[in-house]
């Protein structure tokens, strides 16, 4: 639209300005004022006095920002009259700032001053300006007053113009060289006044020139001050930045002499922790080794109790011996839970899972405690919920263990009442069942504060006059970490005087019988040997099926006993003597296996440890020349101190037919026959 012709038909009036409060700016300290006011899309009109700094041009900034964005000026060409009268000289960063912000705010809403009326200005500032206008893109026509202004917007006749005289201009030389030294001074003297300050300015052309040079000099020195500023702030930077490469540096170094220390650390745990698995190995070496030593005199002592109770005694001679009899099996039952802990502790836990009959396994359980349970008129009673398959696949020795423990501590701390076994289901799929297994009493309970304890080792409680009885406060200790190596976790519940439940539950794999031959027979078990057996004074030699003798009906069976330790020589054979089996004794493997070519055997009782020729080393050459023997199929029985698993593995490798633990028993030897070589009465 062409502002002229409109303009002449409607006139623009310094009263059709719309003014705002928030359009302006007034710092009473530093005196700086600036309002603005518009007639929309056509006439902007600001007017600024007194000297800015750049926060107040930051203030107008945002002033003129809010009226753009208001939409005072979208998509139009407008005039702008600025009021300049009471301006003083504007440093040129504060001019540059705002000028930068006219324009992008323009360029951003499509407008643009077609002309811009400045009023009032001071010569220097007009120099200023000029020195600017092609900076900031706009056309300035220099105006006295608004008024003339406004004349000049409403008369397109009266368009404003410079006020020079144009065509040429003389100079003399004294001037030319006055401009020149002029010029000198102001470039190079550091302290040079302001221009406005310049004295004699006349109103010669050239005085023009020599404004300019001026405005030009104190712009220049502001920017180079700025500079400088700008070069301070680098080097600041800079600075920092050096000081802070430094700390890290430092810190980098710190990190790494960190990671060297922890180095060192991490080796000297690794040695440490070898060191303590070796003392650890050493310990359980030391309690194997201690543990046999021990347990072979008193073999012979619970096998010479056992030879002398199979005797005619009179009734205090038979309480002797019992009494002896007891107190050394006692004696290895106690032997056996330290070996038994120690081998836990250090993780010897060396069972492989098998198939079992959980129901023959309690009910197993249940007739070995029959006779204390007896004894003390205590009632027996197992459970097995209906719902638990038959077979399932587990660790059947480590099972009789803990419930061996449990039920003996029942009937220890029980006095009257009932003790009950029971196999409940949690829940059963086809391939497993969750089994809840707890051992329940009458007897004097646990009271609360000590219910945590009794499962730590070595603990027992001994208040009281009821809690006097034998034991090393081991079992339960042994029966929690088997427990949880079946994965899961014994429970007590149990009141003072009233009685206690030991519980625990576990998942078992249920197992299907595909042949006799997977499910382990409980009775005879190797492991047999580990476990305590219940302390029944009068049980073994009434169970014995004693033969009568080889001058009897039944043939003679001839053994040959391979053992070193000679009390173990005269026990053992004592007890096949009694049996009334024939026995030679060898004192080693290569006396054995002499014995072997000469003589028929039907069965060879072989120790494991002995000089010259040890039981394994004999076996395998027995195994490997059979035919040098007279009997070349002789069934050959591992007596071993500790039912150690790779013990037992090592002796069928090597060609022996079975096992058995000491201390051999007249029960175990008869058994033993019984199953290697039957005697069958020949009438
Ligand atoms: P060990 O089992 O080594 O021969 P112990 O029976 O004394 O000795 P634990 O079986 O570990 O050792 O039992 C620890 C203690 O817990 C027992 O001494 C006893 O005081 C208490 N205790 C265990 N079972 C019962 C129970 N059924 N009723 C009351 N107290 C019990
Ligand atoms: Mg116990």
């Amino acid at each position: 639209m062409n502002l002229w012709t409109r303009s002449a038909l409607e006139p623009y009036h310094f009263s059709q300005i719309e003014f705002r409060p928030e359009w302006c700016v007034d710092n009473p300290e530093t005196g700086f004022h600036y309002s603005s006011g518009v007639i929309p899309g056509k006439l902007f009109y600001t007017s600024m006095g007194g000297l800015a700094s750049p926060e107040d041009m930051e203030q107008v900034i945002r002033t003129l920002t809010a009226i753009f964005s208001d939409g005072q000026f979208t998509d139009c060409r407008y005039i702008r009259i600025a009021d300049y009268t009471k301006v003083i000289q504007p440093p040129v960063q504060t001019r540059i700032q705002y000028a930068n912000a006219l324009n992008r705010l323009n360029k951003s809403h499509n407008s643009w001053p077609e002309t811009t009326y400045v009023c009032g200005a001071s010569p220097l500032l007009k120099t200023t300006l000029r020195l600017f206008a092609l900076y900031v893109k706009q056309r300035f026509y220099f105006i006295d007053t608004i008024d003339k202004a406004f004349d000049a917007l409403n008369n397109t006749r009266k368009l404003p113009s410079e006020t020079y005289a144009s065509g040429s201009m003389d100079l003399s030389i004294r001037e030319v060289e006055e401009f020149a030294a002029r010029c000198g001074k102001l470039i190079y003297e550091q302290d040079t006044p302001m221009p406005v300050m310049l004295p004699a300015i006349g109103n010669r052309p050239i005085d023009e020139l020599y404004k300019i040079i001026a405005v030009l000099n104190a712009d220049l020195r502001e920017l180079l001050q700025k500079e400088k500023m700008h070069k301070e702030h680098i080097e600041q930077a800079l600075e920092q930045a050096r000081q802070l490469n430094e700390k890290l540096g430092n810190e980098k170094r710190l990190v790494e002499e960190k990671e060297r220390e922890l180095k060192t650390v991490v080796l000297e745990l690794k040695a440490a922790r070898n060191q303590a698995e070796a003392a650890n190995r050493a310990k359980s070496e030391f309690v194997a080794n201690m543990s046999h030593e021990i347990r072979t005199p008193l073999n012979a002592v619970i096998g010479m109790c056992e030879l002398l109770l199979a005797s005619n005694l009179d009734r205090e001679a038979r309480f002797f011996a019992e009494t002896a009899h007891n107190s050394a099996k006692l004696l290895m039952q106690l032997i056996n839970d330290i070996l038994d802990f120690s081998r836990i502790e250090s993780g010897h836990l060396d069972e492989k899972p098998t198939v079992f009959d959980l129901r023959s396994l309690i009910r197993e359980l249940q007739a070995m405690m029959i006779t204390s349970t007896a004894k003390k008129g205590l009632e027996l009673i197992s459970t097995v919920a209906p719902e638990l398959p038959e077979l399932f696949e587990g660790y059947p020795v480590y099972l009789r263990q803990i419930l061996i423990n449990l039920l003996q501590n029942a009937v220890k701390f029980t006095d009257s009442g009932v003790i009950s076994v029971t196999a409940s289901a949690i829940s059963v799929t086809p391939e497993t069942a969750r089994v809840r297994i707890g051992v329940r009493d009458t007897g004097i309970g646990i009271p609360d504060e000590m219910q945590e304890q009794v499962f730590q080792r070595f603990t027992r409680i001994d208040s009281t006059e009821v809690r006097q009885t034998s034991g090393t406060g081991l079992g339960l200790a042994i029966a929690s970490k088997l427990v949880r190596f079946m994965g899961g976790r014994i429970e007590l519940r149990s009141r003072e005087n009233a009685g206690s439940e030991f519980f625990f539950t576990i998942d078992l794999a249920t197992a299907k019988r595909d042949g006799p031959a997977s499910v382990q027979l409980l009775e005879g078990s190797p492991a047999e040997g580990a476990i305590a057996p219940d302390v029944q004074p009068d049980t073994p030699q009434e169970s014995i099926q004693e033969p009568a003798g080889p001058s009897c009906c039944l043939p003679a069976v001839r053994i040959l006993l391979v053992e070193d330790n000679l009390t173990s020589q005269s026990v053992a054979s004592a007890m096949i003597r009694k049996l009334g089996f024939l026995v030679d004794i060898a004192g080693n493997g290569a006396v054995a296996i002499e014995r072997l070519k000469t003589n028929a055997y039907e069965m060879v009782f072989m120790d494991l440890q002995m000089p010259v020729m040890d039981g394994l080393e004999a076996t395998r050459n027995i195994r490997k020349y059979p035919e040098m023997l007279v009997n070349p199929e002789v069934p050959i029985i591992a007596m071993t101190a500790n039912a150690m698993e790779e013990d037992r593995q090592r002796c069928l490798a090597a060609g022996m037919n079975d096992y058995t633990s000491k201390p051999i028993t007249l029960r175990t030897i008869a058994e033993l026959v019984q199953r290697w070589a039957p005697v069958t009465p020949t009438g």
